[in-house]
Order: structure tokens, then C-alpha cells, then sequence
């Protein structure tokens, strides 16, 4: 799987139309746009939260 983290991964359930979904697992999640980049269907935006400033 493209994703280093486990953020991304193939569920064990099979859907209505026969395909293993990708689970999401946000807390694992860096941001690292790795699964964007190889995903043949581009069908993946990462999209990455502003951290606040530390005062
Ligand atoms: S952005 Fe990186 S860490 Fe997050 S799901 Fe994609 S490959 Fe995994």
C-alpha cells in the first residue's frame, strides 16, 4: 500500500460491486501526499489544516 503511515488501508469487507474499500484512519495520517502521488486515478486531494501559532 502507498501509505507509509497505515493512514490508508484495504478494508477486509467487500462492497455491493465487489471491490475491498480503502479505509481512512485520519489519526494516522502525516499529510505526506504520498497516496495522492501514486494514485493511477488521481481520485486523492490531500488536504492539510493550518497548526496555530505556539505564543
Ligand atoms: S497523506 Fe501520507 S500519511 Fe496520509 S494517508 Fe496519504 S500516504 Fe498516508
Amino acid at each position: 500500500m502507498a501509505c507509509p503511515q497505515k493512514g490508508l488501508v484495504l478494508s477486509d469487507k467487500i462492497n455491493l460491486k465487489g471491490y475491498r474499500v480503502v479505509e481512512l484512519y485520519m489519526d494516522n495520517c502525516t499529510g505526506c501526499v504520498n497516496c495522492a502521488l501514486v494514485c493511477p486515478d488521481s481520485a486523492i486531494t490531500v488536504y492539510r489544516e493550518k497548526k496555530a501559532k505556539a505564543v
